[in-house]
């Protein structure tokens, strides 16, 4: 019996990619009733440690965790796992700080997670379900995306083994399999761009007293115009500390003399944090990595084949927007399967209908956030426009939502949080506009009498 009750033969679904979004989507559908099968290139995360490519932490916001609600996560994950994080926390050239709160009203916050604690308590959670069938260190190296069938390598022995489904889900990220053989298909529309700016992950490790070092109920910006420094807090009390630079200024360093340098111009108060050694030992660790954009659509191959997470839309980090716009895929897709009684062909095709406004929105704010963290930050016109914005969230909180509060703390359709902010765009410059008219006409009646 399906979860809505009904006497029909469960799905046969593949889900491809056992990262944050495979491995909740393999819950909803084995909730659901369904056969699921989770083939993961890696080994089983729970057993390894970080793997480097993917950030160490995250900041998880409402999206997410509702999908989280749904599988009876969420909770656990923000009481025992999550660190709040009630505003951003700017550290100024001369070492001054100040605090820029996310939401002045109610206080909502967002959470830093862990991504290896979360992507194991996902596929830990399917242990739960009798249907639910992981089989690690496979790579998917071919597909027939019409016929449902598809080959993967066996990492450990090379061998290869051939499987059918009902249903594909793609959700093997960013340089996605299911997608570059999507690609073959006609008028299957894609692109995607590297911005010119690498990420390098450094650490802040606890105090002597084992304590955090800094405030830890922020996210922490260094803003350097055009590049910036972030730190996300963990719950072993160290920092995620994240460098995003043009990779052009990250070649330039290329000297420990440089790196101290560096980072006593434009980072100074965050030496001591890290620690000289340290900074030295993790910069020259690791290159930078690339982050890259990707848009497409349609998201399905007929009622074969469907592409969510990273892999259908990712998306520069600056949104924080990633992990939880993959979530809210789940989410989308789970209410479809309850709407069309589990008829994949209208489910995949509804969804490739009305999805992509969404992650495409999110995907030009993403970019758009990288200016305000980086630069905007800290100029007295966007400080002005956060105080009047707040002002009028604060007295009209139904009609007035401020983007960021809508992006992180509502379901609002993100599309819907754009042009939510275009109308208040207009709104404030009208506002602007009057009060100039009232103090221009101030002065000269005053100036008159
Ligand atoms: P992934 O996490 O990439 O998982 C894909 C899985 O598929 C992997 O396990 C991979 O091994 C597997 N796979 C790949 N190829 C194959 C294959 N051929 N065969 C089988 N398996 C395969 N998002 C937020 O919401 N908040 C944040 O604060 C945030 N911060 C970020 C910071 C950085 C620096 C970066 C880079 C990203 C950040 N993100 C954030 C985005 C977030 O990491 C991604 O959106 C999220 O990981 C997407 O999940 P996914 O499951 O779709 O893809």
């Amino acid at each position: 019996t399906l979860q809505n009750g009904h006497q029909k033969k469960p799905l046969d679904i593949i889900i491809v990619g056992g990262g944050l979004v495979g491995s909740l989507e393999a819950l909803l559908l084995a909730k659901r009733g369904h056969r699921v099968r989770l083939y993961e290139y890696r080994e089983d995360i729970r057993r390894t440690p970080h793997v480097r490519g993917r950030s160490i932490n995250l900041a998880l916001s409402v999206r997410g965790r509702k999908a989280l609600q749904s599988v009876g996560l969420e909770q656990h994950m923000i009481r025992e796992h999550g660190i709040p994080m009630v505003g951003r926390y700017i550290h100024k050239f001369d070492g001054s700080t100040y605090v820029i709160p996310y939401d002045a009203r109610t206080n909502q916050c967002i959470y830093s997670v862990g991504r290896n604690y979360l992507n194991s308590l996902l596929l830990k959670e399917s242990e739960k379900y009798g249907n639910v069938e992981k089989y690690f260190n496979h790579k998917l190296i071919n597909a027939d995306l019409h016929k449902g069938s598809l080959t993967f390598l066996k990492t450990q022995n090379k061998e290869t083994v051939e499987v059918n489904a009902d249903l594909i889900i793609g959700a093997d990220g960013a340089y996605s399999a299911v997608r570059k053989a999507m690609m073959k298909q006609p008028l299957f529309d894609y692109s995607q761009k590297y911005i010119e700016h690498g990420y390098m992950e450094l650490c802040i490790p606890p105090g002597e007293d084992g304590e955090f070092q800094m405030p830890s109920k922020y996210l922490h910006i260094w803003p350097r115009g055009n590049f910036m420094l972030i730190a996300l807090p963990n719950q072993d009390r160290t920092w995620t500390v994240t460098l995003f630079m043009p990779f052009a200024k990250f070649n330039e360093i290329d000297t420990e003399e440089k790196v101290l340098a560096f980072f006593g111009k434009y980072f100074a108060d965050a030496i001591p944090l890290i620690g000289k050694k340290k900074l030295l030992e993790d910069f020259f660790a690791a290159s930078a990595l690339p982050l890259v954009s990707v848009k497409c659509r349609p998201y399905n191959v007929i009622d074969k084949t469907l592409l969510i997470g990273d892999a259908a839309h990712a998306v520069v980090p600056f949104y924080g927007q990633g992990m939880n716009s993959g979530f809210e895929d789940c989410t989308i897709l789970d209410e479809l399967f309850q709407k069309h009684n589990d008829d994949i062909a209208k489910i995949l095709s509804e969804y490739s209908d009305t999805r992509w406004k969404d992650v495409f929105a999110i995907s030009d704010l993403a970019m758009y956030n990288y200016i305000e963290m980086r630069d905007l930050v800290t100029r007295p016109s966007y400080l002005f426009r956060k105080s009047i914005d707040d002002f009028l969230f604060w007295l009209l909180p139904d009609l007035w939502v401020p983007l960021y509060n809508s992006v992180s703390f509502t379901n609002m359709p993100y599309s819907e949080c754009v042009r939510n902010r275009q109308w208040q765009d207009k709104i404030f410059q009208l506002i602007i506009i009057f009060v100039g008219l009232w103090t221009f006409g101030s002065i000269l009646y005053l100036s008159v009498r």
